[in-house]
C-alpha cells in the first residue's frame, strides 16, 4: 500500500513538473513599438497574431518613460543604439501583450522576422510593417526565460490569464 502510494505521489509530481515546463514554453511577450502605433498599425498587427494562432492573455497600452524603456532594454546598455533605442520606444504608445501558442517563443520571432526589416521574410510582421531596423514596428521575447521576466514587467499576476 505504501509503495503504491509513493508511486501514485511520484507520478502525480512528475505531471505537475511536465505541466510547468508545458506551460512556460506555451508563452511569449511582445511589444507593438511606437512607430507602429503612430502609423496606425496597431489593428493590423493584432489581427496577424490572431490568425497566426497565437491568444491573447494579457494586453495594454501604455507609454513608457525613459527610465522604463531604459530598464527594459538594460540588456543592450553597452551597445551603440542605445540611447537611440531608448528615445525611440519612450517617444510614444506601445501596446504590451502575452500571447499564448504551442511553442510560442520560437513561432513568434518567426511571425515577426529579422530584426531589419531589409532581410525579413515575406509574409513576416516586420516586412510589412517596419521602417528600418531601429523602428522595426515589434518586440518579440527571444527565450522562454525572458518571456516571463518581461511580462512579469509590464503585468502583475492578477492582470495574466
Ligand atoms: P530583436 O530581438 O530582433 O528585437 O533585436 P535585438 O535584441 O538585437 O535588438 C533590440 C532592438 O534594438 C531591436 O528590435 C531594434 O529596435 C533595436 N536595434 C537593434 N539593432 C539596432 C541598430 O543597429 N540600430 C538601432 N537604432 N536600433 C537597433
Amino acid at each position: 500500500m505504501n509503495v503504491q502510494i509513493s508511486v501514485m505521489l511520484n507520478v502525480i509530481w512528475y505531471y505537475l513538473c511536465a505541466l510547468k515546463t508545458t506551460q512556460m514554453t506555451n508563452r511569449t511577450f511582445t511589444m507593438i513599438k511606437p512607430d507602429a502605433t503612430k502609423n496606425g498599425h496597431t489593428g493590423g498587427i493584432l489581427e496577424m497574431i490572431n490568425k497566426a494562432g497565437f491568444r491573447i492573455v494579457a494586453m495594454k497600452m501604455t507609454h513608457l518613460s525613459k527610465e522604463k524603456a531604459g530598464e527594459f532594454y538594460a540588456v543592450h546598455k553597452e551597445r551603440p543604439f542605445y540611447g537611440e533605442l531608448v528615445e525611440f520606444m519612450s517617444r510614444g504608445p506601445i501596446t504590451a501583450a502575452i500571447l499564448e501558442k504551442d511553442n510560442a517563443v520560437e513561432d513568434f520571432r518567426n511571425l515577426i522576422g529579422a530584426t531589419n526589416p531589409a532581410n525579413a521574410e515575406e509574409g513576416t510582421i516586420r516586412k510589412k510593417y517596419a521602417t528600418s531596423i531601429g523602428e522595426n514596428a515589434v518586440h518579440g521575447s527571444d527565450s522562454d526565460e525572458n518571456a516571463t521576466i518581461e511580462g512579469d514587467f509590464f503585468f502583475s499576476k492578477l492582470e495574466q490569464f
